[in-house]
């Protein structure tokens, strides 16, 4: 048994830390990736060779107060390349969410 708090181990008898008073647990929580806002961790949600397309779902994503990053605008063959629209890893549910509607019809034959 470790407790959380103090990463102390203690016998199996023991349930409670008695430095911190808190419950022990039986592993110790590995170091989970949190949620985390930092520029790494950015997840394509959407992509498409549309031009038009990236650009509706970029203004869906900014009237949804998400933010994102577009790459592939800036390539010198517009359309020959898809536009990948990237959130962070913690918004990404809910960017695909919003554009699921957008990205449906492209995914049907
Ligand atoms: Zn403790």
């Amino acid at each position: 048994m470790y407790c959380p708090k103090c990463h102390v181990e203690y016998v199996p008898s023991f349930t409670r830390c008695a430095e911190c008073n808190v419950e022990l647990v039986e592993v110790l929580p590995t170091a989970k990736p949190a949620r985390r806002h930092s520029t790494d961790g950015l997840v394509t949600v959407f992509s498409t060779h549309d031009p038009g397309l990236a650009a509706v779902a970029e203004s869906l994503l900014q009237s949804a107060d998400v933010r994102f990053s577009v790459r592939g605008m800036l390539l010198p063959y517009p359309g020959a390349f898809p536009v990948d629209l990237q959130v962070l890893a913690g918004d990404a549910d809910e960017a695909r969410r919003i554009l699921a509607d957008l990205a449906a019809p492209e995914s049907q034959p």
